[in-house]
């Protein structure tokens, strides 16, 4: 693409200048780190970084300079690449079922906290981990309320069974604690509630005393015009909750939050290929893509579009289907999507808070997929 500076003043500067044909992710390092102390200065225990939703090393260099100091890493590459970026970083292998392999790894890269659901991938954490000093949380869940999908249905034990876990994991020396994900962009904050109080029941009834309680991601970020996320009620809630549930003598919070810390910091510009006889709008970039969300986490209707001269296009809005590049059927956009009236062939349509499972997420499919990052001073196209 020729790129003349390495950091431009805004979306609109770059998309003028530079009229890409592929799509382009705008990355803003100061909306990073200003949702990051967000995070550290409201919730009220440590916060670390779900890796999988947004890997790009600019990311986590600016959450380790916002002061990020933990990551919850999934696999050895995850590992790899934290333990190159922020050496002193805590390691939090929160991924329950992990091969012996992995395992090993993780051990010999210093990692000394990881989860577990079940009995069996307890027992192989038992054989392959020095106890001493090591952390294991007990993941446990509940039936879902007010995530976008459930994460219930592939991870988390039962609260009967996480009783005999907790157990399990003190009287093999590991240091016990317990965790849970209550499902991602969860805009329900009484979902916590739940979890908080069934977690103090668990350790009651083991008669355990967790050391730390990792209340999950989850948190929603801003995809729709109309609904802002509620992330301050969220970490009151968290800290009132806590302290009522646990007699006043919580274990240490944690939160390990993906979406809602890296999501804002990105919006992505898609390009009109086509426009079919007026009727469905054909993106650059769709559900094999950076949109490769949006089916199952719903749509983003803060949506910008701009002419290729930088004009905002602001007619009265028109609902349209959205379909991506690929010759898939699937490749559509959830719904349909208000787009103003006055769209055309060759304009830019930008998505904002799209920087969480979106770059992270992108296929080649079908020989499309081709972006780049490009990083600004700020988002407002
Ligand atoms: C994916 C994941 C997260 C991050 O979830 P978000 O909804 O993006 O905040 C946190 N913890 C674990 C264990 C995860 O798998």
């Amino acid at each position: 693409m020729g790129l003349s500076k390495t950091i431009w003043a805004n979306p609109s500067e770059f998309l003028c200048a530079e009229k890409p044909v592929d799509p382009v992710m705008f990355f803003a390092p100061s909306v990073l780190q200003a949702t990051a102390r967000r995070f550290i200065d409201g919730f009220p225990g440590l916060v670390t970084y779900a890796v999988k939703s947004n890997p790009e090393e600019e990311v986590i260099q600016n959450l380790v300079a916002a002061g990020i100091q933990g990551f919850d890493v999934a696999s050895p590459a995850e590992i790899d690449l934290i333990r190159r970026l922020a050496p002193g970083a805590a390691l939090h292998y929160n991924n329950p079922v992990r091969a012996r392999h992995e395992i090993a790894h993780a051990v010999a890269q210093g990692v000394r906290s990881y989860s577990v659901d079940s009995r069996s991938e307890l027992r192989k954490l038992i054989e392959i981990v020095p106890a001493e000093g090591v952390e294991i949380s007990v993941r446990f869940k509940l039936p879902v309320s007010g995530a976008a999908y459930n994460f219930g249905a592939k991870f988390g034990a039962t609260r009967e069974m996480a009783v005999g876990l907790l157990r399990d994991v003190a009287a093999a020396g590991f240091i016990p604690s317990l965790t849970f994900h209550p499902g991602t962009q969860c805009t329900d904050p009484a979902a916590w509630d739940a979890y908080l109080r069934a977690a103090a029941e668990i350790c009651r009834t083991a008669g355990v005393k967790a050391q730390r309680l990792n209340v999950g991601g989850g948190f929603p970020s801003h995809r729709l015009v109309g609904e802002l996320p509620r992330l301050d009620e969220i970490f009151a809630l968290i800290g009132r909750v806590a302290h009522e549930a646990f007699d006043g003598a919580p274990p240490a919070l944690v939160c390990e939050p993906g979406r809602a810390l890296v999501a804002e910091s990105f919006s992505l510009a898609t390009r009109i290929k086509g426009l079919r006889d007026d009727e469905h709008v054909f993106l650059n970039d769709g559900t094999y893509g950076n949109l490769d969300e949006l089916p199952i986490a719903g749509i983003i209707d803060r949506i910008t579009v701009m002419s290729p001269e930088g004009e905002i296009r602001n007619a009265a809005p028109r609902e349209r289907v959205i379909f991506g590049p690929t010759c898939d059927s699937v490749d559509r956009l959830p719904g349909e999507v208000a787009l103003p009236g006055d769209i055309a062939e060759g304009d830019f349509v930008i998505f904002a808070g799209m920087g969480a499972y979106s770059v992270a997420t992108n296929t080649r499919f079908n020989g499309f997929g081709n972006s780049t990052i490009a990083t600004v001073l700020q988002l407002t196209p």
